[in-house]
């Protein structure tokens, strides 16, 4: 209701900006520094430490206690900060497991986004029983019917499937009390503005809504204005993103004809148990990269969103289990996953804008992970890394021989 005056910074911005600075955590937000301290039931404390969580990081110790209260909450944060596995927890927490009808939905913006959630609400909420179905395109629509039928307690899911499973009156809603917007800023980018404000109209009034996202630009504000009541506001600021502990470097190859010989050099150097990630700008160029590394006896993985939905589950799997250590994407089909244990992104091609970039690498750092970021620059990309160097206060070296040693 009252966001407009309290966010006066967002002009209308849709990117980053030194003005989104200035949207400030509601007073009285409280930090709590264990999970213990914010009333979490004892059978999900279990499964929350049994996952491998010993403390709240900081976005997770201002919001979860609101959003456990039950307040209409908007969480701003960099990726990597454990904000989708706060959602997760949360939703854990909220949900009645003893009524088997949905009562949280979480919609996000890709479908590995979107399974990746269920996921971690499974594990977490493995001793409470928890229901949790993935409603996304691309898999079969009467799997979906079966699950909900059967009865589920959290949906997980992308716009339009969600949106159609809805109106199907497959996916029931009167029992939903809490709606999760991940990534929303991703999601409008997309055009998922009409489904989102869709699925919104066939919720029940006394919804709580909570959003969640790295940039508040203009349309976000609009959505808050119009879905929710009085939201608390929680800001983890840029000081506490993750290129800490991620040793950045860049190799001059001054034109694009040389970045494939110095990827074989420095996929020679390293060691084998590395995992490597690979960021290009287009969807051909992560099929081009790929064809040229296997023509030169490289095992790699790669991915982008014209593959089907089971091919690029089995590719997630496999890189997530070390089968393959080398995948080749697009930023857009990396975004928001969690891919444990990358120790090296590679920017084949530098990212198009700032944002990105943080997003690419701040990956292979969350939570003390130690990373190394590599960026190939052209020279007429230079003034691009220097930007960003800038920007985010931050140091790129140029590439050390004994890179080997560092990793
Ligand atoms: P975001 O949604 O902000 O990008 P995620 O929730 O995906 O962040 O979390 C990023 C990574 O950090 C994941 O590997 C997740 O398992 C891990 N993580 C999240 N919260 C914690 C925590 N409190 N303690 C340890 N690891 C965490
Ligand atoms: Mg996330």
């Amino acid at each position: 209701m009252a966001t407009t005056s309290v966010v006066p910074a967002n002009r209308g911005r849709t990117v980053i900006s030194n003005e989104d600075m200035d949207f400030e955590t509601t007073e009285g937000v409280k930090a709590i520094a264990t999970f213990e301290g914010m009333g979490i039931k004892e059978d999900l404390l279990r499964g929350i430490y049994a996952y491998g969580f010993e403390k709240p990081s900081a976005i997770q110790q201002r919001a979860v206690a609101p959003i456990i209260q039950g307040r209409d909450v908007i969480a701003q944060a960099q990726s990597g900060t454990g904000k989708t596995s706060m959602i997760a927890l949360t939703v854990c927490q909220v949900v009645d497991t003893s009524v088997r009808e949905v009562q949280a939905l979480i919609v996000s913006p890709t479908r590995e986004l979107a399974t990746q959630t269920e996921k971690v609400i499974l594990a977490i909420g493995d001793h409470i029983n928890i229901q949790a179905h993935a409603c996304i395109g691309g898999k079969s629509v009467g799997e979906d019917i079966r699950k909900l039928e059967h009865g589920v307690h959290v949906v997980s899911g992308t716009p339009g499937r969600v949106c159609d499973m809805i109106k199907r009156r497959t996916l029931r809603t009167r029992a939903i009390k809490l709606l999760v917007l991940d990534e929303s800023d991703e999601m409008l980018s997309r055009g998922f503005k009409d489904q989102i404000y869709d699925v919104y109209r066939y919720l029940p009034p006394d919804l709580q809504v909570c959003l969640i996202s790295r940039t508040l630009p203009h349309e976000i504000l609009e959505m808050t204005n119009k879905f929710m009541t009085d939201p608390v506001r929680i800001l983890v600021k840029r000081d506490e993103l993750t290129l800490e502990g991620i040793k950045q470097f860049f190799v001059a190859v001054e034109k694009e004809d040389w970045k494939f010989d110095t990827l074989c050099v420095i996929f020679m150097i390293l060691s084998p148990s590395l995992k490597l990630l690979y960021s290009v700008n287009t969807k051909r160029k992560v099929d081009w990269l790929t064809e040229k590394m296997r023509n030169n006896n490289f095992t790699v993985s790669s991915m982008h969103g014209d593959m089907p939905q089971k091919e690029r589950d089995a590719i997630m799997g496999e890189f997530r289990a070390g089968t393959t250590r080398v995948l080749i994407t697009t930023d857009v089909w990396a975004r928001g996953l969690d891919v444990q244990q990358v120790s090296l992104v590679i920017n084949y091609d530098l990212p198009n804008n700032r944002e990105l970039y943080i997003h690419r690498i701040g990956r292979s750092g969350r939570f003390g992970r130690k990373g190394v970021a590599i960026n190939f620059v052209k020279s007429d990309d230079i003034k691009i890394l220097r930007d960003i160097e800038q920007y985010y206060s931050t140091q790129i070296d140029e590439m050390p021989m004994n890179i080997g040693d560092l990793i």
